[in-house]
């Protein structure tokens, strides 16, 4: 019986933070660090793993499902994952963490999972583990560290951010349907052949009867249009400018804006409640 101290990274700015965080205050444990790889990422985040790796001086486990997007998209009768039926997650997130800690846990060993939620953030149910000797930890609520400390980690320590946040405001696979609107115009932008990947996903996936699409009441091959382009830039112009306006100024403790704060200017209308699994 060993104890085991795992950590998993989403290719998002806290579960980073975290491990830049547990790296620096509890040098002494021995944490595996993993992310859960579901073969549709984005380079950027690649390269921020690759940045991170440097930074903790070791490698960033990287758990495969066995099977992959397309394999599952045909179980689930060709319909699309979508936030009421988030297959994707169960099946190329979770499970490849299940099959690689049950092992653990079954011959005994106590393993501790360190989790990104912070101290401004609801602690969320979904987090407490069933099985007696799987411990989850929420270090950054026990240290209360909030938004601001966590990019004040990133900044200190040199890591910094992923770089997709330049033009996305969640990490996830490519073809995320959490994405907000403009990301998918973007996505078209700076990686068009995923885009296209994904219109062609989408395409098989309606011509055998999927009740969604990617994106909410229309298609990719409708998003992609000239002018339906040119509308979404010019709502997601206006909805920026009001944000900003709504925004308070404090003097006396000036709040920095976090990169994915400054696109996702649409809350719940687009990307709301999106999964913490992948997007943490
Ligand atoms: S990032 Fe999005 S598409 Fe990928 S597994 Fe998570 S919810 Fe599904």
């Amino acid at each position: 019986m060993a104890e085991r101290h795992v950590l998993g990274l989403s290719g998002g700015k806290d579960s980073a933070a975290l491990a830049v965080y547990m790296r620096q205050t509890h040098p002494e444990l021995d944490i595996d660090y993993f992310f859960t790889d579901t073969g549709e990422e984005l380079p950027e985040v690649y390269e921020f793993l690759g940045r991170l790796e440097g930074y903790l001086g070791k490698p960033i486990l990287r758990l495969n499902p066995r099977r992959d997007f397309k394999f599952w998209l045909k179980e689930y009768n060709n319909y699309l994952p979508s936030a009421q039926t988030r297959w994707c997650t169960r099946m190329l997130k979770l499970k490849p963490f299940e099959q690689w800690v049950t092992p653990m846990l079954k011959s005994g060993d106590k393993v501790t999972s360190y989790v990104a939620i912070r101290a401004d953030e609801d602690y969320r149910e979904g987090y407490s583990s069933k099985q007696y000797n799987l411990l989850i930890k929420l270090p950054f609520r026990e240290a209360g560290i909030d938004k601001a400390g966590v990019m004040d980690i990133l900044e200190s320590s040199g890591v910094g951010y992923p770089s997709y946040y330049e033009w996305r405001s969640r990490s996830g696979c490519t073809f995320c349907f959490f994405q907000q609107k403009i990301e998918w115009v973007r996505l078209k932008e700076r990686h068009p052949d995923d885009f296209d990947a994904a219109k062609a996903l989408e395409k098989d996936a309606l011509e055998h009867g999927s009740p969604f699409t990617w994106s909410k009441g229309e298609s990719l091959s409708e998003l992609e249009q000239p002018e339906r382009i040119s509308e979404i830039k010019a709502e997601y112009e206006a909805r920026s400018a009001r944000l900003r306006k709504r925004i308070p100024s404090n003097p006396l403790r000036p709040t920095k804006e976090s990169p994915e704060d400054i696109d996702d200017v649409y809350g719940d209308d687009e990307g709301g409640g999106s999964c913490l699994i992948c997007h943490k």
